[in-house]
């Protein structure tokens, strides 16, 4: 992916064997990082061998102290005593994947002897690993099964995502122009405890300041991004001026998130002083680069609309802020409308947006340029995140998206229309008794086990509506994971 971020394979072994085994042992190593990594999202680089306390705990220090490493993969190539591991896993900072694996697919018949049994034992040394970690309750990820196979290298590559996606968390700056929306509680939240847990340094700039910059903006900048607009999308207004001034946002927005290092923002319709329009288009195509924007405030979705975009960066599927909106009843073919005011991500969309102009009831400010589209076939998830108060809650439904059922020809927005899973309405039922908000990030390219490997490195509740979910042991797993979470 010509990405720089990496991940780390350290392999357990020790002295008992002799320096002809280690040296197998790190050649076998070495190859298998090399080859295993042409199938992985993200480089895989052999670190070294772990023989005693002082390696491991060597390389569990530099792993924190390297920005762009963003995990490690674990594997016992022989036996590997695993107290001398105790004080690395105290300090290891870095996610941590238990590869329970083997050099060699099959038992050799006819050369198998007891040199080959000490040099191949990863089912005896991966058991002392696996017992060390879960003595120490650490947070890991652990896959099993043969390394050239697709499935396993799936396994890794998904938890490799969602490491990156970690990393990225830590580092992650939400500008927020104006507050959350007067009386809305859901998008509130503890940004304190936000920064604590993910990282995210989520600060306020006045919009005035905004106001100031959209100002200062020069028109040879607005052609420029004018000419990517026309170039994208189709233009489907004679209104130009209207596009021209959600540029002006775009840019304005874009240069002073730049200046702060922030990777998403928030705004509000209810603080728009010195604004002509809300942000359109403007937010539809930053979205599309890869920032993360929540609507009326919401800073925890935006924070997560640029995670799961940065999650499942290379991917094709599409990944967009999202609002459950209005539902189609019928009984033999139910249907939930996602869209919002204007900021859907075009990257979900099934045909060319089409740039279009149309009053806006809320805000009071001029009509403004959104992208219109229908977004496309495809199974997908909806994830949103709540602050519980004692904790934070990561929601995930499974849902398939299908071609709108009707044109909707007055609908002046981007549209989603989708089956949610198991059904509309006991879908809804656990979504509503877990909380979920109205605000989600809709992902075509998110795995819901991607999500449940970054809410395991985040240490916050990972709760999932599946095809098969019941509402009453829905009820009852909530209600467990309620006492534990009070306990924890
Ligand atoms: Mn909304």
């Amino acid at each position: 992916m010509g990405n720089k971020k990496y991940f780390w394979f350290v392999v357990g072994s020790q002295f008992l064997y002799g320096n002809e085994v280690l040296e197998t042992v790190a050649s076998r190593a070495q190859e298998m990082a090399e080859k295993m990594s042409k199938s992985l999202p993200y480089e895989l680089r052999f670190k070294g061998i772990v023989n005693t306390w002082d390696e491991a705990t060597q390389y569990a220090k530099e792993a924190n102290f390297d920005d762009d490493c963003c995990g490690v993969i674990t594997w016992c190539h022989t036996f590997s005593p695993s107290k001398m591991w105790i004080e690395a896993f105290r300090l290891l900072q870095k996610p941590l994947l238990h590869f329970a694996t083997q050099y060699n697919r099959y038992i050799p018949d006819k050369e198998i002897d007891m040199d080959f049994m000490n040099l191949n034992q990863a089912a005896h040394g991966d058991r002392e690993h696996g017992f060390i970690i879960a003595r120490m309750r650490l947070q890991q990820k652990i896959v099993t099964g043969f390394w050239e196979d697709q499935p396993v290298l799936d396994e890794i590559g998904t938890w490799m995502r969602a490491a990156v996606a970690y990393d990225f968390s830590r580092n992650l700056r939400v500008m927020r122009f104006g507050d959350n929306m007067r009386e809305v509680a859901v998008t509130e939240g503890d940004k304190v405890e936000a920064q604590i847990k993910f990282g995210w340094q989520v600060n306020t700039w006045p919009v005035g300041k905004l106001v100031e910059q959209i100002g200062k903006v020069t028109d040879e900048e607005v052609d420029e991004l004018m000419k990517v607009y026309t170039d994208t999308y189709e233009l489907a207004t004679d209104d130009l001026e209207t596009i021209r001034y959600q540029a002006r946002e775009e840019i304005a927005m874009k240069k002073m998130m730049t200046a702060e290092g922030a990777n998403a923002f928030v705004n509000t319709f209810q603080d728009l002083i010195g604004m002509k329009q809300l942000p359109g288009i403007a937010s539809q195509h930053l979205m599309a680069q890869g920032y993360g924007y929540g609507a009326e405030g919401d800073w925890k979705l935006s924070a997560l609309v640029a995670i799961v975009k940065k999650m499942t960066e290379g991917m094709t599927g599409g990944t967009s802020f999202m609002e459950d909106y209005t539902y189609h009843l019928d009984p033999k073919a139910e249907y939930a409308l996602g869209a919002h005011m204007l900021e859907v991500c075009p990257t979900i969309a099934a045909e060319k947006p089409r740039i279009e102009v149309h009053p806006l009831g809320i805000g009071d400010r001029e009509d403004p340029a959104r992208l219109v589209f229908e977004g496309h076939e495809g199974n997908a998830l909806v994830v949103t995140l709540i602050d519980m108060g004692d904790r934070f809650r990561m929601l995930v439904q499974d849902i398939h998206c299908v071609k709108p059922i009707y044109e909707m020809p007055n609908l002046p927005v981007a549209r989603v229309m989708w089956e949610g899973k198991p059904s509309l309405n006991e879908g809804l039922k656990m979504w509503l008794m877990a909380g979920g908000a109205h605000h989600s990030v809709l992902s075509y390219d998110a795995t819901p086990e991607m999500l449940q490997d970054l809410a395991r490195m985040m240490d916050i509740e990972f709760v999932h509506i599946t095809a098969d979910s019941k509402p009453e042991e829905f009820e009852k797993d909530l209600f467990f994971a309620d006492l534990a979470w009070k306990l924890k």
